[in-house]
């Protein structure tokens, strides 16, 4: 985690004492530079558009104020009736921000719950019964338990929209106006987004009240932090490869992505018979083994995890030393998510991608959304023309690329524009398990394939399904708002 400035600490940030010592207790020095932007105006009661992703230190910029300001405003519990409502896209960020709220108030007498689908409701609705303070949810879920009235938003004091671009992408766009259309009007506002398209600032201008606008690191200058490398090799020999990598590699645990939940069990039973344990975690697993190969996983007992995209975004592993693309994505920001789950906070951390031919233009978007280009390594036994010992080429440049800081860099738009308008953007084609109570996710849908793409590419783990299309979104909310004001 780096801090822009190492004269804020975060007791000139005004934090009460009980926080400070949680902090403390988590060996927590300085804030980030999110953090140190955004508690002060959060603690003035002010409303937050924040252009922010996962692993900047955003949870906490959020957690900590909410703390402090229902500790210091004190009220008796109702049933059912919190006043804090978090919502964010996927089980696993529900989960990790629950995990956060315990350990940041842990020194304070609030309750906090976390609701998400694809397990039994009954534990959520009796701990909503019994009365919390904050409620941290998938909007699926709480539609549901709004449905039942096990949950009214009626109390709610703060609101925060997290990923926003990230609930649109995942059809949630319909689901998310209907939790906002039952708040109360007199309320404090976060909305956090990792790009900013034009309808998440339409959105934004119709939910927030004259916000403090907060910026740190967009997506793609993230990855500059990761060694990445790219390694070209036949898709038959992938398998392989990996078994090299992983034990030239033999230190920290490694995270691997393939994009197909098939591929990924596929490539589980392969390591096995290879003598290398390994678990796998997508959106075909239950709730309850998800949770238990990141758990194993975290602590180490399996080194190898093989995830979907859908892990990407959610998880929070410290010590990921590795990161491998055995799949390169299909959606370029989907790359940038995947090697930042190496190099978390604050740490350096390696990705190697593998590219067979068919993959060399996925491998060009990817360059040109992060505006580098990654280093071939050709020092391994697959390498294509021969062998490859004794040809280290490390330095070597990815084809088909503009050098840095040439007309690509200078041309490309920021990635926000680049993600609002490029074409099959994932925006619209999914939906979720938790919008519809299933138990699928569906957070890896397809971008539009290129020309000539082989069959496995245009198979993707998730089916598409009907979403409004853009304009008809962005209509929601400009709908929805009318008059709020
Ligand atoms: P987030 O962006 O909220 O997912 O946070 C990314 C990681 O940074 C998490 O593992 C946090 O526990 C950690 N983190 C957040 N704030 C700090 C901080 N001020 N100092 C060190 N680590 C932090």
């Amino acid at each position: 985690m780096t801090s822009a400035d190492t004269t804020v600490t975060f007791t000139s940030l005004n934090l009460a004492e009980p926080l400070l010592r949680a902090l403390a207790e988590k060996n927590y020095t300085h804030p980030s530079p999110i953090q140190a932007q955004a508690i002060p105006h959060l603690l003035q009661g002010r409303d937050i558009f924040g252009c922010a992703q996962t692993g900047t230190g955003k949870t906490a910029a959020f957690a900590l104020p909410i703390l402090q300001l229902l500790d210091a405003r004190p009220k008796a519990r109702t049933p059912g009736r919190p006043r804090v409502l978090i919502l964010t896209p996927t089980r696993e960020l529900a989960a990790q921000i629950g995990d956060n709220i315990a350990l940041y108030g842990k020194h304070l007498k609030l309750r906090h719950t976390v609701i998400f689908g694809g397990v039994g409701q009954q534990p959520q609705v009796d701990r909503l019964q019994a009365g919390v303070d904050i409620v941290v949810a998938t909007p699926g879920r709480l539609l549901d338990l709004m449905g039942q009235g096990a949950v009214r938003l009626d109390q709610i004091e703060i609101f925060v929209l997290d990923e926003a671009d990230r609930m649109l992408d995942m059809g949630f766009a319909p689901d998310v106006k209907r939790v906002i259309q039952r708040l109360p009007a007199k309320r404090q506002s976060l909305l956090f987004s990792a790009t900013m398209p034009q309808e998440i600032r339409d959105i934004a201008a119709n939910l927030l009240r004259d916000p403090i606008d907060i910026a740190v690191t967009p997506v793609a200058t993230t990855a500059e932090r990761i060694d990445q490398r790219v390694m070209f090799v036949q898709g038959a020999d992938k398998h392989r490869l990996l078994v090299h990598v992983l034990e030239k590699h033999d230190d920290g645990l490694v995270l691997v992505f393939t994009r197909t939940k098939h591929g990924a069990n596929r490539l589980v039973q392969k390591l096995d018979r290879d003598g290398i344990p390994a678990a796998a975690i997508h959106g075909n697993k239950s709730q309850g083994a998800r949770t238990r190969a990141l758990d194993d996983f975290r602590t180490g007992r399996t080194r190898v995890l093989v995830a979907t995209d859908i892990a990407a975004r959610g998880i929070d592993v410290k010590g990921i030393g590795l990161v491998v693309n055995f799949d390169l994505p299909n959606e370029p920001e989907a790359y940038v998510h995947r090697i930042g789950r190496t190099a978390r906070a604050g740490a350096d951390g390696l990705a190697i991608s593998f590219c067979s031919p068919d993959e060399r233009e996925y491998l060009r978007d990817i360059q040109r959304l992060i505006r580098q280009d990654v280093a071939v390594e050709r020092e391994h036994p697959f390498s294509q023309g021969g062998g490859g010992a004794g040809s280290s080429h490390a330095g070597d440049r990815a084809p088909s690329q503009p050098s840095r800081g040439g007309r690509a860099a200078a041309t490309h738009p920021h990635p926000s524009q680049h993600r609002g308008d490029r074409r099959g953007s994932a925006r619209g084609q999914g939906a979720s398990d938790e919008r519809r109570g299933r138990h699928e996710h569906r957070a890896q849908t397809p971008r539009k394939p290129h020309g000539a793409r082989s069959a496995q590419a245009s198979a993707p783990e998730a089916k598409p399904v009907e979403v409004a299309p853009k304009s008809r979104t962005a209509g929601f909310f400009s709908a929805l708002f009318r008059g709020r004001r």
